[in-house]
């Protein structure tokens, strides 16, 4: 598999729009705008760093992933994505690796980008997304 650079870093916010002055006024980052994606209880707002971005995570939901995460761990760090090549023949690498995944196969996710995460227990309590942007 091939991984091609850090795509994102995931943060768990109670709201984007409290969440959001700390990267805008005070490190000075752009906000690119976010994304409501309701398949997966959850709004993005994006902020490009370079070549990678951060993602804040804003559940729509008090039962989507984002708010469980938020009751379990607290607001913070959420999961990395890489981006790689090419999503179907990575999780297929994995598999083969005996990997445990969360998803077996690609959903697509906020930008239309093809996600699937890991399962944290696999990576060392890191929650591990790949995603495959076209
Ligand atoms: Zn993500």
């Amino acid at each position: 598999m091939k991984i091609l650079k850090i795509d994102h870093l995931g943060i768990a916010v109670n709201s984007i729009n409290e969440g959001k002055n700390f990267w805008t006024d005070i490190l000075g980052l752009d906000f690119a705008g976010k994304e409501t994606v309701e398949a997966q209880k959850v709004t993005t707002a994006f902020f490009p760093v370079g070549e990678s971005e951060v993602e804040l995570l804003e559940s729509t939901s008090p039962d989507g992933p984002v708010a469980k995460y938020i009751e379990k761990k607290g607001q913070g760090m959420q999961h990395i994505a890489f981006r790689v090549e090419n999503i179907e023949e990575s999780l297929q690498e994995l598999k083969d690796k005996g990997v445990r995944l969360i998803d077996q196969k690609p959903r697509i996710g906020a930008g239309g980008a093809k996600i699937a995460f890991l399962h944290p227990k696999a990576t060392g309590g890191v929650l591990v997304e790949l995603c495959q942007r076209d």
